[in-house]
């Protein structure tokens, strides 16, 4: 039987990362990937027929991977700044305007707020918010990849630099800071977004699980800044991979994990590639899918795992041009930010009513961003030079058990919802735009959760493989350890199922290695 010192579950980007950083340290090390190709939700792929456009065909923007790991394995990434954080269309009055937020918010900035909400009072209370945001991921980000600190330590330091907040974020559901904080609704509702993102959720939502998806969409690398990957998602992925082979790990596609079985002291994996099951004996096992799908690969008993439910339909879109706006917005500005439709505070709130009682929304609230206003180069220099663009949505609050009856027919409804929702802002609508793809079909593409997990296997849909955690130890047993511990001594979780591990971050990944190499030495 073959050996190594570790084998890696699955080969999404936080494996990679895992993977290169035990290789590093001179581990022998095997990953064993299902799909032909290494990334998992991290990849760019020419989803058109015949048209040459390499889109995120899932994640798309990267905040939280820390500069360290892009030093540590001496990656070579740009990330490019957006000049636009956001701008959320509305209709005021019967008259389109447009909340603009600058990414260094200045004075077009201000007048925008001044202009929808008549005074500058939104504006100081958005100031001070983030700034006190600011601190928070200023004294979180640096411990993402260190062992678990205790909540009282980091509370203790945020408030020695005079930010009171602590309760707000953290120990009282998200909405009543958002509301004694911001009076209009379409500010709460830009506010509140980043708590919903890839979590089915609401403001008042006592488990808090929108504070913490909350947190982690703001804490990254000290600034919670998102950025574009030049090259796309892929051009992540290809360098994390590059990374792990370079330093010696073995990276194998087309090889189906079916089962785990480790003790403590050795570790079994067996898989089948080529039509042919075989099985690796190792000292460790880093798993790096979902921590539900590593409890049926261990044999089927749950091990305390509740099954996860993404929330999110996925839209791209391939555009020969970018749509006017009603609201006289230049679509270069409006598009190169997140651009919000219907995610006011109340709209987000019905959105999720409804879908809690088992209907899709009536008005779909999302978000659109445009990767080549920052990056052309996922597109051929021809589709540049004709200035055709991307657009991404992210839909929120379409819970995976809304498609169970009928995958096909939700997720059209759901498609033609959303784009409904745009278009009621745009002075054409978005369908005008869409470039053909060499069959004559629109280049339009629309992923629900279920089809989510049928292709990139993340249980539900769920894009971070199940809710996401505090990022500090709950309990003082998790205080010193890494977040990625199993009941098994020699069986870690190295994805986004880690505590601290979800988005594209690779922080599950180098956690995990970490968690082997203390044990190692
Ligand atoms: C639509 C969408 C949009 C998103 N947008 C963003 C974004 O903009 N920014 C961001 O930071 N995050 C985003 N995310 C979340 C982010 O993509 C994930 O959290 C991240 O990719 C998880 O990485 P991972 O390596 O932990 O796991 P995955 O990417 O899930 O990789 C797991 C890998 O394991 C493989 N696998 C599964 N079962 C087996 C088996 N039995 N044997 C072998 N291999 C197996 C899978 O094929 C997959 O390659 C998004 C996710 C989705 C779905």
């Amino acid at each position: 039987m073959e050996r190594c010192d570790v084998v890696v579950v699955g080969g999404g980007h936080n494996a990679l990362v895992g993977a290169a950083y035990l290789a590093q340290a001179g581990l022998s090390v095997l990953v064993l990937e299902r799909l032909d190709v290494t990334g998992g939700a991290a990849v760019s792929e020419r989803v058109f027929p015949g048209v040459d456009a390499r889109l995120s065909r899932y994640s798309y923007l990267v905040s939280l991977l820390p500069d360290q790991i892009i030093r540590d394995l001496g990656l070579t990434l740009d990330l490019r700044s957006r000049a636009v954080a956001s701008y959320t269309p509305v209709v005021r009055d019967g008259t389109h305007r447009g909340l603009l937020v600058e990414r260094d918010p200045g004075p077009a900035t201000a007048e925008s707020f001044r202009a929808l909400t008549g005074s500058d009072r939104e504006y100081a209370a958005w100031q001070s918010f983030y700034a006190d945001l600011a601190e928070l991921a200023r004294v979180v980000a640096p411990t993402m990849m260190e062992p678990l600190r205790p909540a009282s330590q980091l509370r203790s330091q945020l408030e020695r630099t005079g930010v009171r907040t602590w309760d707000g974020f953290v120990d009282r559901p998200l909405g009543e800071i958002v509301e004694r904080t911001f009076a209009d609704d379409m500010v709460r509702g830009v506010a509140l977004t980043d708590a919903v993102i890839g979590t089915f959720s609401h403001a008042q939502d006592p488990s808090l699980r929108q504070n913490r998806c909350f947190l982690y969409h703001l804490i990254g690398n000290g600034t919670g800044e998102w950025r574009v990957p030049v090259g796309g998602m892929g051009a992540v992925t290809a360098e994390f991979s590059r990374a792990a082979r370079a330093a010696g790990a073995r990276l194998l596609t087309g090889a189906e994990v079916v089962k785990v079985a480790a003790d403590g002291r050795d570790a079994e994996v067996t898989y089948v590639a080529d039509g042919e099951e075989r099985t690796v004996s190792a000292a460790y096992v880093l798993s790096g899918v979902a921590p539900v799908t590593l409890s049926r690969l261990r044999g089927g008993s749950p091990h305390g795992v509740e099954a996860p439910e993404g929330a999110q339909v996925k839209v791209n879109l391939l555009l020969t041009r970018l749509p006017r706006l009603r609201s006289g917005a230049d679509p270069r500005q409006a598009f190169a930010g997140t651009f919000h439709v219907d995610e006011g505070y109340a709209d987000l709130q019905k959105a999720y009513d409804e879908a809690e009682s088992g209907t899709l929304p009536t008005r779909l609230p999302g978000e659109l961003y445009c990767h080549t206003l920052t990056d052309p180069t996922i597109l051929s220099p021809d589709l540049v030079r004709a200035g055709w663009h991307t657009l991404t949505l992210f839909g929120l609050h379409t819970p995976a058990r809304l498609f169970e009856q009928d995958n096909t027919a939700v997720r059209d409804k759901a498609a033609q919802g959303y784009l409904a929702g745009l278009n009621a802002y745009l002075d054409e609508p978005i369908e005008d735009c869409l470039a053909l793809d060499q069959n004559g079909r629109l280049c339009l593409e629309v992923k629900s959760p279920l089809d989510v997990e049928a292709s990139v296997g993340m249980p539900g849909g769920h894009i971070f493989h199940g809710d996401l955690a505090w990022p500090w130890a709950e309990s003082p047993e998790d205080v010193g350890r890494w977040g990625v511990e199993t009941d098994i001594p020699n069986l870690f979780i190295c994805g986004s199922g880690a505590r601290r591990g979800g988005a594209v971050s690779g922080i599950g990944g180098h956690n995990a290695a970490q968690a082997v190499l203390a044990r190692w030495r």
